[in-house]
């Protein structure tokens, strides 16, 4: 049903998925840029259309799908289901008539401030991302790590200085924003981070009170701009501040460090290894393949009695 040519394609429609240069058709899971390219025609839902063009160029044909609502196309029946990942995010669900194959794209379950939370149908065959594929990824409660954030923020205010949170411009941006505004502390955000807040407005996600960093802090504002390793992280005139790095990485002792931050939270856009065990179980799939991991998930997926893969060759996750 599928084949793999340095990326994944769907052969009777000769439909690539997420693969990562251009394509006559593409499916695009979500706007992250290690799941896009040019394509001639990409298949996407609608935020992930205007945050494609934002990123890509407004030029680019898109077909859009509705999520849960089957599109027929060159011999299959796709069906674009919410991923929980960050604006459009999307599973592919195809179905040939003889077998289904499930594609999860990133993504991660329970709840988000400002994406639809993921729904996962059966499928025969289940293609899996695998980010935090090894045990020692078990993310602490959602509402601990929220709770931690509003905390060190809060912190921060109250001591005069100006608390930084270091996000990656599309997805964790947006729902620390929301996390932030909907607890009263009103945001300010680098440019980069700003231009694809207001795409999610537009798309009807309301973040509350943000605006753009205009080059001054503003009391009892908190500040969203880039992880460190981007190049143009850095803002003006910010004062005395206190660095807070959002990633689920953080569940590595080391990663405050590496990312040479005040303080390193595990808020994640990824499903931890008990989600992707519960994701298995859910969908029910005859065979699993697992891509953007570790190896060794496949492993633990056949010690648990699943009939699993790696998807070679699978390519592992850079850290931020
Ligand atoms: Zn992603």
């Amino acid at each position: 049903m599928f084949h793999y040519d340095a990326g994944l394609f769907l052969t009777a429609a000769q439909l690539g998925v997420d693969v990562r240069r251009r394509q006559p058709r593409c499916f695009v899971s979500h706007a992250h840029a290690d799941h896009i390219a040019r394509h001639q025609l990409a298949l996407a839902t609608h935020g992930t259309a205007c945050l494609y063009r934002h990123r890509l160029g407004p030029q680019h044909r898109v077909l859009e799908m509705s999520y849960r609502k089957p599109l027929e196309f060159a011999g299959l029946r796709l069906t674009a289901f919410p991923a929980g990942h960050c604006l459009g995010s999307a599973m592919l669900l195809a179905d040939d008539g003889q077998q289904s194959l499930l594609y999860t794209g990133d993504f991660k379950l329970g709840p988000s401030a400002t994406s639809e939370p993921a729904e996962l149908p059966h499928a025969d065959i289940l293609v899996m991302e695998s980010t935090f594929g090894r045990p020692h990824y078990r993310l602490p409660r959602r509402e601990t790590v929220v709770a931690q954030l509003l905390e060190l923020v809060q912190a921060a205010l109250a001591e005069g200085k100006t608390p930084i949170i270091n996000a990656y411009p599309l997805g964790k941006s947006q729902e620390v924003t929301k996390l932030l505004t909907q607890s009263s502390v009103p945001v300010l955000q680098h440019q980069a981070v700003f231009e694809i807040s207001r795409i999610y407005q537009d798309c009807g996600v309301d973040l509350g009170d943000f605006a753009l960093y205009d080059g001054q802090p503003l009391a009892g504002h908190a500040v969203v701009t880039l992880p460190r390793s981007a190049r143009r992280f850095r803002l003006p005139s910010l004062g005395r501040t206190v660095s807070i790095a959002v990633t689920g990485w953080a569940m590595d002792e080391s990663t405050k460090y590496r990312l040479g931050v005040d303080h390193a939270l595990p808020l994640s856009d990824h499903a931890d290894y008990d989600q992707l065990i519960e994701t298995v179980r859910r969908v029910e799939p005859r065979e699993i393949f697992c891509t953007h991991g570790p190896a060794e998930f496949a492993d633990h997926l056949r010690d648990l009695g699943f009939n699993a893969h790696p998807l070679h060759p699978a390519p592992q996750r850079r850290l931020f």
